[in-house]
Parts: C-alpha cells; sequence; structure tokens
C-alpha cells in the first residue's frame, strides 16, 4: 500500500503515520519529495490492512494500493525520481551522456579518451575494469588497476564515472572509487549482488537482462529499492531475438514502457544494443526521441585496437558529431544535452 500525505504536511503527522504502520508490523519506506511525501507499507500480507486505518490521520491524502509486484519502483509510488551524481542530474530536463570506451585499457588511453568525450559534451565517464565476458579465455579487465585509472581520469576532468561490478565481494572495493555502480545484464538477476547495492548509498545502473522482460527488470530494481537505496536507474541495451543481423536487438518499445510503468530514470546502451558502430547514431537519436533520460555509449581512441567491442565503439570524432546531432533532437523533444 501506499499512503500519499498532503503538500507540505507536518513532520510530526508524517511521524505519526509512520509509527502507526510499524505498529502493524509492518516496514515503512519514506519517499520525500519536494513538496510531498510519500510513505510506502511493504510486508507480504499487506492485502489485510485497511485503507480507512490511516485515510483518517492527519495529513494522509490519499492510500493506494499498487497491483504491480514492483511497488517502489512503479509511476504510482513516486514522482520521477532525478537521481544527482556530484551535481550531474540524472532523469531531469537534461539528458546525460555516459561514454567511455568498453574497458579501460590503460592509463594514457582512459586519461586521453575522459578528455575527448568531456570536450564532446559527455558527463559521466565510462569504463569497464571487471568485465563480464562470453569467453573465460577472453580479457577480463584490469581490475584494481583500471578503477585506479577511471580515479585518476575523474581528477583530470571532473567527469563522475561508471564502471561494472560484477560480485558481492567486489562491491567494496569499486564503491572505493566508483560514482555509479553498473549492473550488467548477464547479473540483472544475481540477487546477492542487488541486495548488497540495496545497502549502498550510491547510484546503481541497472540493465536490462539478455533475455528478460520489462517487468523482470523493474523486480530487480525492487530488490536494489527494496535494500533502502532509492538510487536507480535502469538500462534498455537490447535483447535477445531471432534477429542475427545485429548482436542483440534494440527494444525502443522498453523506454516508453519503463517511463510509464516507474518513476527511475531511463537510459539507452546503443552500442550494445546494436553491436555496430554504423548504427549506434540512429539508434541513440531515436531513444532520446522516445523520451530516454540519458545515453550509455562505447568511445575508444581507435576502435580497431579495441581489446572488447571495437565494432560497436566509436571514434573521437564521431562521438563529437553525434552529439551535436542529438543536441537538435534534444531541443526537438524539449530537452538539453
Ligand atoms: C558493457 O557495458 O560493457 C557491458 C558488458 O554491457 P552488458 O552488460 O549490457 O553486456
Ligand atoms: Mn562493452
Amino acid at each position: 500500500m501506499i499512503i500519499v500525505m498532503k503538500t507540505h504536511a507536518e513532520p510530526t503527522n508524517i511521524e505519526a503515520v509512520v509509527q502507526r504502520v510499524e505498529e502493524l508490523g509492518y516496514k515503512v519506506h519514506l519517499s520525500r519529495g519536494e513538496a510531498r511525501t510519500i510513505i510506502g507499507v511493504i510486508g507480504a500480507d499487506e492485502h489485510l490492512l485497511q485503507n480507512s486505518t490511516f485515510e483518517v490521520m492527519d495529513d494522509v491524502e490519499r492510500t493506494m494500493r499498487v497491483m504491480q509486484p514492483y511497488k517502489l519502483a512503479s509511476r504510482d509510488f513516486s514522482e520521477a525520481t532525478v537521481i544527482d551524481v556530484n551535481g550531474v542530474q540524472i532523469g531531469g530536463k537534461q539528458i546525460v551522456v555516459m561514454a567511455g570506451p568498453c574497458s579501460v585499457e590503460g592509463r594514457d588511453m582512459i586519461l586521453q579518451t575522459a578528455h575527448a568525450v568531456k570536450a564532446a559534451g559527455a558527463t559521466v565517464l565510462r569504463g569497464g575494469a571487471f568485465k563480464p565476458r562470453s569467453s573465460p579465455y577472453s580479457f577480463q579487465g584490469l581490475g584494481e588497476e583500471g578503477l585506479k585509472h577511471l580515479a585518476e581520469a575523474r581528477a583530470q576532468t571532473g567527469l563522475p564515472v561508471i564502471t561494472e561490478v560484477m560480485s558481492p565481494e567486489d562491491v567494496t572495493l569499486v564503491g572505493d572509487y566508483t560514482d555509479i555502480f553498473q549492473v550488467g545484464a548477464r547479473n540483472t538477476q544475481n540477487y546477492s549482488l542487488l541486495k548488497a547495492l540495496g545497502r549502498q548509498n550510491k547510484p546503481v545502473f541497472l540493465k536490462r537482462g539478455i533475455s528478460g522482460t520489462i517487468q523482470e527488470l523493474l523486480m530487480s530494481a525492487e530488490y536494489i529499492l527494496a535494500g533502502g537505496n532509492m538510487q536507480v536507474m535502469v538500462c534498455e541495451r537490447g535483447i535477445r531475438t531471432y534477429e542475427t543481423a545485429t548482436r542483440n536487438t534494440f527494444d525502443i518499445n522498453a523506454i516508453p514502457a519503463l517511463k510509464e510503468m516507474s518513476h527511475l530514470p531511463v537510459i539507452a546502451d546503443p552500442a550494445h544494443g546494436t553491436g555496430m558502430w554504423q548504427f549506434v547514431g540512429a539508434i541513440s537519436k531515436a531513444a532520446v526521441a522516445a523520451g530516454a533520460d540519458g545515453l550509455m555509449l562505447e568511445v575508444h581512441p581507435d576502435p580497431a585496437r579495441a581489446w572488447s567491442d571495437g565494432a560497436q565503439s566509436l571514434t573521437f570524432q564521431r562521438f563529437a558529431t553525434l552529439m551535436e546531432e542529438l543536441r537538435l533532437v534534444a531541443q526537438a523533444v524539449g530537452r538539453e544535452i
């Protein structure tokens, strides 16, 4: 059940509702908006609660049941979530562009890439240090050394960084360096990892599973939210279909669907969604037009020599050109880049 408080409800009245929920043996999730507080009531037998129990209390505007299995992630639960990462707003008018190489391959290449993507207008630097490769014989990432290079790139450019965390044991180490935790498509349903991230006080970027439905993605987000970490954004990165002409099938429908079903910011990843740099521009523009709050793009100083995902990586020049085009699309749909 969700209890919506009146705008500018008295803190003592909010506290009284919270106490009543707890007395009844349920857990509380408080979502404090600018003007309004929403109280989520969580518990296995929530259906036993009477709405009237709360509707008579001071400053309660209304109560509602969330029918979807994802509750804290549901659109009914909250106004659109805006996540602040060192001053970069994700989920607001500004479209966030997270750009950088698939893998951090060394100090010079990540520093060079960080400066190039920043100059073109990216506001977050991406780079993998722990890589989930399909083959155990492929490059697995530089690990902590890669994280150190990312931190140096942040210090030089001021760009917040996002990098993937693959297992619960690595959460503390990765958290020491990153500004945003990335959960990859192969780990979307790694519930131990999601629970560990629910206990962190840092934003989480959660990708859709390789064959995952939109509802499964939101249920995975629910794990993180239910742990108390409300800073979650979700990402469409293409799904497995019968089509083989492209690496994955980018599901453009997922963008408006997620925006309608959830209050969480929605990011598009056209690089993994297509697997081909030639298509990355078209799908990036389509994603912005469809209402995405941000893009994740792979950019490499020399894609032909990239240690991973070179075929879907943009050169610095191609990235800069695409940013110019994206500005026009963003403007056309009332957003900014
Ligand atoms: C990546 O971002 O480099 C990555 C491995 O993505 P995904 O988890 O979507 O395959
Ligand atoms: Mn990649």
